[in-house]
């Protein structure tokens, strides 16, 4: 039975979001509490904050009774399902390490990594970022992972990079400025990109889900998608005004061209094609761009209703997160 002394400086915090991993928990706590409990020297503490993401299963019974024997896991119970990024703000929130990381309950995120990740933020790196290789990944999601990179770089102010996801450690100075940022459509690779500081990239191979099944369908994957380029700048809707623009400038040479032909021609009345491809073409157009600027209405909505980006039901924690340790 592992005891928490209170005095002791909070070294290390790790936020694992958790929606439906009752058969990956357990060895997922056991390997990080090993991990972490060897990491931590004597007069040093740490904390595992498990936010449980309205799991149907048995994820939260699971945690309330290994927060029984052992006070360096905390636990937030969500009222209902309300994403992995509201789960990980959850958990940031309540962390007070002077080093916080976030890391995937299904022990893709290897915890054996988080001693090198603390060395090289003890280096002084504020953003300590884990990238993983491609390996025994499909091919063909593989594919579409880097040509979604390359599309969003193009398209957004931020840099984003294959492999590179939320697995990271944050010093506490990048942690604050992380929480400093209250938007409800929250797309933390943009936002971790956003924020800037020292960071510093390690690489390991990636791994299969030690148990359990992925949360990711293609719906979910193309909304993430969709967020990842719309809320971090408004390039589309430029896309919308210059696809006007040119549709403008080309439906004017046409009409030159037509009334010259008309002048010299007299009226010539084919054209049944060009109407309707022109009826078509420009209908989808206006729809695709009446759609962005939707999108964008959308997201203002729910900013401005101000929302919490979640409800917690139950937690061992403070009501209440701490307000930022220094
Ligand atoms: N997750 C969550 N809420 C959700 C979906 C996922 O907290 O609504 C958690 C999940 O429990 C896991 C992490 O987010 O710890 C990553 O999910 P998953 O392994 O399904 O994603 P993948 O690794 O396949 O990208
Ligand atoms: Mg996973």
């Amino acid at each position: 039975m592992t005891r928490q002394d209170e005095s002791l400086p909070m070294l290390l915090s790790v936020v694992v979001p958790c929606y439906n991993e009752e058969s990956v928990i357990p060895m997922t706590y056991r390997a990080l509490s090993d991990e972490l409990s060897a990491l931590v020297s004597d007069g040093e503490d740490y904390e595992m904050i498990f936010v449980n993401d309205g799991s149907k299963d048995g994820t939260l019974s699971q945690l309330k009774s290994f927060a029984q024997n052992d006070t360096h896991l905390k636990y937030i119970s969500f009222s209902r399902n309300f994403g992995k990024e509201s789960a990980m703000l959850a958990g940031l929130r309540y962390a007070t390490g002077q080093y916080t990381a976030i890391m995937d309950a299904d022990l893709q995120h290897p915890p054996e990594l988080l001693a090198q990740m603390l060395r090289e933020a003890r280096k002084g790196y504020d953003q300590v970022i884990a990238q993983r290789d491609r390996t025994g990944d499909k091919a063909l999601s593989s594919f579409f992972a880097r040509m979604y990179y390359r599309l969003v770089d193009r398209l957004t102010d931020v840099v984003l990079t294959d492999g590179i996801g939320d697995f990271r450690l944050l010093s506490r100075k990048a942690l604050n400025a992380l929480l400093s940022m209250n938007e409800y459509n929250r797309f933390s690779k943009g936002l971790f990109s956003w924020i800037g500081f020292k960071e510093t990239v390690i690489t390991y191979r990636n791994r299969q889900r030690a148990a359990g099944e992925t949360k990711w369908n293609f719906r979910s994957l193309l909304r993430y998608g969709v967020d990842g380029v719309l809320s971090f700048n408004d390039k589309p809707l430029r896309f919308c005004l210059y696809l006007g623009a040119a549709a403008i400038v080309v439906s004017g040479l046409y009409l030159c061209s037509l009334l010259l032909s008309i002048l010299f021609d007299g009226i010539d009345l084919p054209g049944y094609f060009t109407t309707i491809f022109a009826i078509c073409f420009f209908g989808g157009v206006q729809l695709v761009s009446v759609g962005i600027i939707g999108e964008y209405v959308g997201r203002i909505y729910y900013e401005v209703k101000r929302r919490p980006h979640y409800l917690v039901d139950e937690t061992n924690l403070p009501i209440n997160p701490p307000p930022s340790t220094k």
